[in-house]
C-alpha cells in the first residue's frame, strides 16, 4: 500500500531537518520496500511570503487528503510583527483543529548515553520512556464563556470555563488504553477530581472504560501528585492521559527530563489516527542554515509516523533502532555535545542515521 505523505517544511531550520528525514525516507523506500507517496505544500512564514496567509487553502486540501502530515517548524521574528491573526503559528493551530487531531502524542524518552544531559540524576532518568497523551481541542481552552469584563464597580474579572463533553473525554481516554496496549499496559490517568467536577466526570468515565480494558493497569492521580512524582520517580510512569491544561504542563515537565528539545517528537491525532507529526522545538532562528541543527527529533517524528498512522511498525522500529544507534556510536549535534562525543552536523547526523538503518 502507497502511503500519501504531505511535508510541510516551514521556516527556519524546518526545511533543513526535513531534508534531514526526508534522506530516511528515501532510504526506507530504496533499501526497505517502504511504499510513499511525498507531497510538498508550504505552510507559515514560507506561506506568508507567498500569497499572504500562514495556511493557504491548496495546502489544507492536500493535508486533508494525506495519509499522514510531516512538519518541520514554522515562524520566526521575520514574521513576529504582523498582525496576529495572519502570524505563522495561527496556521498551525488552524491546521490541527480543522483536522480535529485532538489527541496529542509527546513521548519523553531518554536515549541511555544521553542521560548526562538531564538535569535530573542519571539513575533517575536513564531507560525513561513515558508517553504523554493530551487532550488538544477542548478543555479550558476552548470552553466558553471566557473574556476579561469590567464590572459596575470599575474593577475587572477574567473567566474561562473548563467545559468536557462525555465524547471528549472518551476519545481521549479509549486512545489512552489503547496506546497502553501497545506499550507496556500501564495507563495512569491525571485529573484534579477531588476539586473540579469536570475531572470529576473525566475520572468516572476512565474507570467505567477500564472495565473493558482488563488486561491494562490503570491508575489514577491527581495532577499536582503527578508533577511531583514525575521529577521524584518519573519511570513509575508509562502511558498518562490527561486534560489539555494539565497535559500541556506535564509534557513540557516530562520532556525536559530528556535532556534536549532537539531530541523530542510530537504526534496529533484524529479520530481515526490520521495525523500531523512534529518536532516538538519550533524554527531556532538563532542557529538557522549553519548545519547546527539536530534532526533527531523530526526523524523520531517520522518514526511515529510510521507507528501511529500508517500502520507500519517494522519501519518505526527500524528508525528508532538506527537513532539509538548513532546516539551510541557518539554522535553528537552541538546541542546535545559533551565532552569526548564526535560533533556533527544536520548533514552528517542524517548520514549516518541513513547508514545505520538496519533489515
Ligand atoms: P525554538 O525551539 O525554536 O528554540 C529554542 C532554543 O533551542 C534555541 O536556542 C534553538 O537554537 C534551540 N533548538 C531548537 N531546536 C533545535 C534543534 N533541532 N537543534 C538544535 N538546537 C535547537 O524556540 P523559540 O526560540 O522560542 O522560537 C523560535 C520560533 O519558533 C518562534 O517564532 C516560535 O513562535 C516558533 N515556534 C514554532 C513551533 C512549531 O512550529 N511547532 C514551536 C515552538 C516555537
Amino acid at each position: 500500500m502507497t502511503h500519501k505523505i504531505l511535508i510541510l517544511a516551514g521556516d527556519g531550520i524546518g526545511p533543513e531537518v526535513m531534508t534531514a528525514t526526508n534522506k530516511v525516507v528515501t532510504a526506507l523506500s530504496q533499501r526497505f520496500g517502504l511504499q510513499v507517496e511525498l507531497e510538498h505544500a508550504l505552510m507559515g512564514g514560507a506561506a506568508i511570503d507567498d500569497c499572504g496567509e500562514p495556511l493557504p487553502e491548496s495546502t489544507f486540501n492536500l493535508a486533508s487528503s494525506a495519509d499522514a502530515i510531516l512538519l518541520g517548524a514554522v515562524g520566526g521574528p521575520k514574521w513576529e510583527k504582523i498582525d496576529r491573526s495572519l502570524r505563522p503559528e495561527r496556521g498551525l493551530l488552524a491546521l490541527r483543529s480543522r483536522l480535529d487531531l485532538f489527541c496529542n502524542l509527546r513521548p519523553a524518552v531518554l536515549f541511555g548515553p544521553l542521560a548526562a544531559a538531564s538535569t535530573l540524576r542519571p539513575e533517575i532518568v536513564s531507560g525513561l520512556d513515558i508517553m504523554i497523551i493530551r487532550e488538544l481541542t477542548g478543555g479550558i481552552y476552548f470552553g466558553e464563556p471566557r473574556g476579561i469584563e469590567e464590572l459596575a464597580d470599575g474593577t475587572r474579572v477574567g473567566r474561562n470555563t473548563l467545559i468536557y463533553a462525555e465524547s471528549e473525554i472518551s476519545r481521549i481516554v479509549r486512545l489512552g488504553f489503547e496506546i497502553a496496549g501497545k506499550r507496556a499496559g500501564r495507563l495512569c490517568s491525571v485529573d484534579k477530581a477531588n476539586v473540579l467536577e469536570a475531572t470529576e466526570l473525566w475520572r468516572d468515565i476512565v474507570t467505567d472504560m477500564g472495565a473493558k480494558y482488563p488486561a491494562i493497569e490503570l491508575s489514577h492521580m491527581y495532577v499536582d501528585n503527578a508533577a511531583m512524582q514525575l521529577v521524584r520517580e518519573p519511570k513509575q510512569f508509562d502511558v498518562i492521559v490527561t486534560t489539555n491544561l494539565f497535559g500541556d504542563i506535564l509534557s513540557d515537565l516530562a520532556s525536559m527530563l530528556t535532556g534536549s528539545i532537539g531530541m523530542l517528537p510530537s504526534a496529533s491525532l484524529d479520530a481515526n489516527g490520521k495525523g500531523m507529526f512534529e518536532p516538538v522545538h519550533g524554527s531556532a532562528p538563532d542557529i538557522v542554515g549553519q548545519n547546527l541543527a539536530n534532526p533527531l527529533a523530526t526523524i523520531l517524528s517520522l518514526a511515529m509516523m510510521l507507528r501511529y498512522s500508517l500502520n507500519e511498525p517494522q519501519h518505526a522500529d527500524r528508525v528508532e533502532a538506527a537513532v539509538a544507534d548513532v546516539v551510541g556510536q557518539g554522535y553528537r549535534t552541538g546541542d546535545i555535545f559533551s565532552d569526548g562525543m564526535q560533533r556533527v552536523g544536520t548533514v552528517e547526523m542524517a548520514d549516518a542515521v541513513v547508514a545505520a538503518l538496519a533489515a
